[in-house]
Order: structure tokens, then sequence, then C-alpha cells
């Protein structure tokens, strides 16, 4: 048997880091077993569906790399499926048209609300003949629920879980205007779609019952289901934005690498031994249901940011030198020309070993673009005292016959401290002042071979003369 798994999003608003998660679960497990993954966008609420939210399903899994191994299904070109499965239940007896007015419906409520009951459709038009419809209302088809008895599933992460079967109700397959509803359309498309496991959060538990009573209706064979616990907020209530980015693009906009976010939420939910960093590869080979906890997981924003860290030193120089241009581009809203970005490739191995995320980096990257005259810290400006100047003005002439490369600068600035009886410290904190305006950069020797001899001596001239 051939494994397959879908995601199946409703393209409704933002995609919720929770959603994330599921499709890296599904994603993981069908490589794992070399099966397929699939995408269904669940675009049946037309009011709340928008082209916008479906592009960022689309731009989310390409960043995260959760490409699906085919093209999209759109649940809402399923109408005729959709319908064509419920009337085939009506003719083998598993489901009905119910006429019941909404007025009728209405006052069924009102009574349940009276006792403090729950709502349950009464099933009057269950048995009672399609020519007693009374006339100018649109039917529903509703499913001949079975009335005694229990639903069981054995859910892979939750073990057997099971309702009376007397507690739920004949639900609506399809509406009165002839569009499904989310239960059963579910339910006809994993069907179609061959899918052999539902990997879903667990908000869907109870779900699980209904559609187990429509696979059961139809003589179908149920998938497997696994239930994802959900992703609680640092304090454990439910995640949401008051503790930080909860839609995913914003964790791309903070910063963060996509392998760093996958990273982390694999392991959040999902253990393997004391392993926190895994590869690709190693977590295509390692992913198991059998290792999903059980309990809800509790997003660590803390712990997320030491993970990326982890990721960005890993990260080869030339794609985060990539990133840093564009995002320091971005927030100019211009180019930044070759010098600069040259400046940046050279420096970025040492950038990137002090950097935890993509934004930090930028950040720590801006000397390398600014110009003459630097925007100085205020700390940065109480180090050029008349001593400092001295001192640097001296050791440009020794830094000037070198030939520029980084031993070289250190040797010279080691020489020159050395014959004046000063600590290193004491002339390397200014000239880190005066070439990059603050207290904290990579090592100064490094900084100046990648500033170049002209730079170096304009920055430090323009110091001098200020
Ligand atoms: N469309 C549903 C959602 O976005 C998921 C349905 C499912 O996975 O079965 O929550």
């Amino acid at each position: 048997m051939t494994i397959r798994v879908r995601f199946a999003p409703s393209p409704t608003g933002m995609l919720h880091i929770g959603s994330v998660r599921t499709a890296l679960f599904n994603f993981l497990f069908a490589r794992h077993h070399g099966g397929e993954f699939l995408l269904r966008i669940e675009d049946t609420d037309t009011t709340r569906s928008t082209p916008e939210a479906t592009q960022v399903i689309f731009d989310v899994l390409e960043w995260l790399d959760l490409t699906p191994d085919q093209p999209p299904v759109f649940q809402s070109t399923r109408y005729v499926r959709h319908r064509e499965v419920a009337e085939a239940m009506i003719a083998a007896g598993t489901a009905y048209r119910c006429y019941c007015s909404r007025e009728e419906l209405a006052a069924m409520r009102a009574e349940a609300d009276a006792a403090k009951k729950p709502f349950r459709y009464d099933s009057s038009w269950r048995d009672r003949d399609a020519s007693e419809a009374p006339p100018g209302v649109d039917p529903v088809i509703r499913l001949k629920a079975p009335r005694s008895g229990e639903t069981i599933v054995h859910d892979k992460v939750k073990g057997e879980v099971r309702v009376r079967n007397a507690e739920l109700d004949d639900m609506i397959l399809i509406r009165s205007d002839g569009t499904p509803t989310y239960l059963h359309a579910v339910v006809v498309d994993d069907h179609d779609m061959a899918i052999t496991h539902v990997i879903r959060g667990d908000d869907h538990l109870t779900n699980t019952f209904r559609q187990a009573q429509i696979y059961d209706a139809m003589g179908w064979t149920r998938p497997a289901f696994a239930h994802l616990p959900l992703i609680h907020g640092p304090d454990g209530g439910k995640l949401s934005k008051r503790h930080g980015a909860v839609s995913t693009m914003q964790f791309r906009d903070e910063g963060y690498l996509p392998e760093a976010l996958c990273n982390y939420l694999l392991r959040l939910g999902w253990g393997h031994g004391d392993s926190e960093i895994l590869s690709r590869d190693d977590q295509i080979k390692l992913f198991d249901l059998e290792g999903v906890g059980r309990g809800a997981a509790k997003m660590d924003y803390a712990k997320l940011l030491q993970v990326n860290a982890v990721w960005v030193r890993a990260a080869e120089p030339d794609r985060l030198t990539k990133l840093v241009i564009e995002r320091i581009e971005a927030t100019l809203g211009a180019k930044i020309g070759t010098v600069a970005a040259g400046r940046i490739a050279q420096m970025m191995p040492r950038l990137q070993e002090r950097s935890r995320t993509i934004a930090e980096l930028a950040e720590s990257s801006m000397f390398l673009v600014h110009e003459v005259p630097l925007p100085f810290t205020e700390k940065a400006a109480a180090m050029i005292t008349e001593e400092a100047r001295d001192d640097m003005s001296a050791m440009l002439l020794d830094f000037a016959r070198t030939d520029y490369t980084a031993p070289a600068l250190h040797a010279a600035m080691v020489a020159y401290a050395a014959a004046s009886g000063k600590k290193l410290g004491k002339v390397a904190e200014p000239l880190r002042a005066a070439l990059t305006g603050s207290t904290t950069s990579p090592p100064i020797d490094a900084v100046m071979a990648a500033l170049g001899r002209i730079e170096v001596e304009h920055r430090i001239f323009a110091t001098l003369a200020d």
C-alpha cells in the first residue's frame, strides 16, 4: 500500500504556525514511508476563503520546502462529486432528504435550549416518504446515522476513542443550496484522493466520529487517523498574537530560517531521545507517529531563537549574504551597490557566528553599508579621545605598509601597542568605534580587511577631522 497523506488548510486568513506543524508532520510521514504528500485547499466557505490566503499557503509551503507531490486539489471544484456520493447514499438507504423548514428547526432548537439539552435534530424525515414533502422547501440531505452502539476510532496518537451513537444526530451532508458540509466533503475527498492516513490537529477529533460514520455508510475503508495535540502559548493558554508571532510568514519577516522553524516545530510535539538539532534527512529517517507527544505543546520563543542561532551558524555564508542584502535593501528601499555587497559577503563567516536571526545579521552588517560620516552610538563616540586620535593616525601609517590582510593588520596593531606600552584593547577599541560607529563588531582586523585600505583611511580621516 502506498502511503498517501494530505495537508488540508482552509484559506481563510493567515497560516497559523500550528497548521504548518501539521503540514510538516504529514510531509515527514510521507517521506519516511516513501509515500505521497498532497495538498487540498478547503475553500468551501466562500464567504471567508480568499485567493490571497491561498497564495500564502503556497508561499509558506515553498519557503519551508514542504512542496506537495501533486498539484493542489481545490475542494470547491468537487461539489458535483460530493452530491453524487450523497445521492448514492440515499439510493443505498444510508441517507435521506429532510424537508424540515427553518421554523421547525428553530422550534426544535428552542425546545432543546429550554430543556438545557444539546440541540439534536429529531430525525423526523428519516422514515417519511418524499411524497409528503411540503411545497417550497429545498431539502437537505442527512446521514441516516446509526442509532445504537458506539462509533470507535483507533487514533494513532490518542489511542482508542469512542462515542455512543445515541449522542450523534443525523448530520447534514448536503445543504439546501446544494453545497456539501465540511464533514462530508472531507470524507469524499480523502477517499477519492486515496488518503491512507489523516494526520491533523486534535481540534478535529470530534469530527472524526461523524466522518467515520460516513465512511461506514459508504462501505469505504476508513483511513488511519492521528490527531496532533495543539500548540499552546507559553502561558498554557490558546496560542495567540499577544504571545508573539503566530502567522508563519511573520517568523520569516522576523528573520527566522525555514530549516530552523521546521526543526523547532518538529521538536514541539515529537521527540526522539534528546536530539534537538536534526537535519531534514535525519527528520525523515526518524519521524514516526509513535514519537508524537500526547499533551499540548507549549510554544517557547526563546528556544526557537536558540535553534535559529544554531542554523544561522550552520548556513552557507553565500545564502545568508543574499538574505541579508535583500533585507537591507527592503529596509532602505534602495540597492546597496556591489562594494557594500562584497564587504558583507567577505564578513559573513564572522558575522554569522554572532547573530541569531537574519534581522540581527542585517543589523550588524549595516556598518559595511553606511557611508562616511557614519552614525555613531553614544558609547562609540566617547571612545574617540585625543589619545585615541593620536594612536589611530600613527597606526594608519603602519597599516598602509601591510598588504591589508587580517593577520598582517593584526600584527601591525600588536606591534604598535607593544611599542607604545599600551594594551591591545586600548588601541583597538577606538579603531572599532571609528570604523563601525559601534562598540561591538567582528574582530577589527577582519573588519579592516573587508573594508579595504581606502575605506579604512576614509573613515579614520573623517573621525580625526571631526
Ligand atoms: N480544513 C481544515 C482546517 O483547516 C482541516 C481539515 C482536515 O484536516 O481534515 O482546519
